[in-house]
């Protein structure tokens, strides 16, 4: 095998890609509060077609971009019925899948919840179990936190929580092929 070739082959098994994700729901009366698979007791909860999981959004939308596969609304339009009042952990899966599927696999998620209240420290223990869970990795693998923006703007008001997610990916070894 040539030098060059050698490059380009350490190249491809030591390739890494990273991808963002953003998400906002509305905060209402009447819905349940789900954040990252914990449901929180709060006179508020977020709407949504699916049941408006803003941190597991967030984190599918980032694998997604980071593996170059589209965004959630590709691959769960909420014009599809099947997708009402959908577990947002199991579309996670779906997603882990399909990433490892295109000859990925996950080296960790990064995600920030932006939210006046309630307070979420105390679930992001739960919040990133139950998300290492559903995208099949180890939870320290899987960090969440999370900020108020100091009462400001649409979060601030509570009229919403926003999520924001960063994703790392390496190539898998026995789908070089594949990709
Ligand atoms: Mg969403």
């Amino acid at each position: 095998m040539e030098a060059s070739q050698v490059i380009k082959l350490v190249q491809r098994l030591t390739e890494m890609r990273t991808g963002i994700g953003f998400d906002v729901h509305q905060l209402k009366e009447g819905r349940p509060l789900i954040v990252g698979g914990v449901h929180i007791p709060h006179p508020l909860g977020l709407l949504g077609h699916s049941d408006a999981d803003v941190l597991v959004h967030a984190v599918m939308d980032a694998l997604l971009g980071a593996a170059k596969l589209a965004d959630i609304g590709v691959h769960f339009p909420d014009s599809d019925p099947q997708w009402k009042d959908a577990n947002s952990l199991h579309l996670a899966s779906a997603v882990a899948k399909l990433v490892e599927r295109t000859g990925w696999e996950i080296v960790n998620i990064d995600a920030l919840v932006v939210a006046q209240r309630p307070k979420l420290s105390p679930h992001f223990k739960s919040m990133a179990a139950n998300i290492a869970q559903a995208l099949g990795i180890e939870a320290q693998r899987v960090s969440v936190k999370a900020t108020t923006t100091e009462r400001l703007g649409f979060c601030g008001q509570e009229e919403g929580v926003a999520a924001l997610a960063s994703a790392l990916l390496r190539a898998r070894l026995q789908d070089q092929e594949e990709r």
